[in-house]
């Protein structure tokens, strides 16, 4: 079964499949990630966008890895790797949050991704989370979601997160930061982010994460029967 989470960014798509993952045995496909990793690599190896013959080289020689493991609470922790170093903490900063959102509109980077997402799904129960999942990844997932919450609130939850990171940042960066990246990633000439035909939108502005859980939960086991 394929559970297939879009929507913007700080509604909660990780942290919910991440619970599922936990609670229901899905392997969890953080599709973000990915293309942080290679917004990473482009940035550390100073590749730019037009330069296509570099792009398809960096390809051929990149690994992108996820590693499962749970803490002394039995919550799920997923660690990434690029090219077998582990970037968890590196692909979240703000910089890297800044440009994902240009570098994954380039067509060929989507391409390569999008491939490399369906493969990983083959032959498992998938919660796969991202932008383009339930239009592009998966149309035909069993169970379809867009997760949704007001700029707003997204950005208190986003700033509460790099607060607690110990990142600098205000709340007035970040919500201008959300807005910025929604507008990108809305407009994307391939792999825009919008709501599929068939997906049930499910607004988590006034809702607690076990809240957001129940709702998918339910959907999840009408869907199993
Ligand atoms: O989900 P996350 O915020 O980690 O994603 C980082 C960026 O990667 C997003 O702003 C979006 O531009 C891009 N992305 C995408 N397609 C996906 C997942 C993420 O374009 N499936």
């Amino acid at each position: 079964m394929i559970v297939a989470i879009d929507g913007p960014a700080g509604t909660g798509k990780g942290t919910v499949s991440k619970l599922i993952a936990e609670r229901l045995g899905f392997t969890y496909i953080d599709t973000g990630a990915m293309y942080r990793c290679i917004t990473l690599k482009m940035l550390n190896n100073d590749i730019k966008l037009e330069d296509t013959d570099k792009i398809i080289e960096m390809f051929e020689n990149t690994k992108i890895e996820f590693e499962n493991s749970t803490d002394d609470d039995g919550k799920l922790v997923q660690k990434v790797f690029l090219d077998g170093e582990d970037v968890s903490k590196e692909i979240r900063t703000p910089r890297v949050t800044e440009y994902s959102s240009p570098y994954s509109a380039l067509p060929l980077i989507r391409e390569k991704l999008v491939d490399l997402q369906r493969k990983m799904a083959v032959g498992n129960n998938v919660v796969m989370e991202g932008r383009d999942i339930t239009t592009v990844v998966f149309p035909n997932a069993e169970l379809k979601i867009y997760l949704d919450a007001t700029p707003e609130e997204r950005a208190n939850r986003r700033y509460k997160e790099y607060i607690s990171k110990g990142i600098e940042t205000t709340y007035e960066e970040t919500l201008e930061a959300i807005n910025k990246r929604d507008y990108t990633d809305m407009h994307k000439e391939v792999g825009a982010l919008k709501i599929a035909e068939g997906a049930i939108v499910v607004d988590t502005t006034n809702l607690s994460i076990e809240e957001v859980y129940e709702t998918l939960h339910k959907l999840i086991e009408s869907k199993e029967q």
